[in-house]
């Protein structure tokens, strides 16, 4: 791969440093950048069977999620 100097799109990877709800119920990850993400466990289609225990979401704390949110240039999310 070429460097352009510019992140590519992959690179805007952002740990996931806390967890809440939100108003139905589903997890939301905040992550280091101050924007949040759903981490729904839905499957088929998505699988994410560690967020239903807080053993799971513990150890999950540090992994790296990509931020669509951070390539938008949006600003922090609030709660
Ligand atoms: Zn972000």
């Amino acid at each position: 791969m070429v460097s352009s100097g510019r992140y590519d799109i992959n690179s805007m990877k952002q740990k996931m440093i806390d967890y809440h709800k939100d108003e139905e119920d589903h997890w939301v990850a905040q992550l280091a950048c101050g924007h949040f993400q759903h981490v729904r466990h839905d499957p088929p289609w998505t699988s994410r069977p560690w967020v239903t225990t807080a053993e799971g979401r513990d150890s999950m704390l540090g992994f790296e999620l990509n931020c669509k949110k951070c390539d938008q240039g949006l600003g922090p999310d609030h709660k």
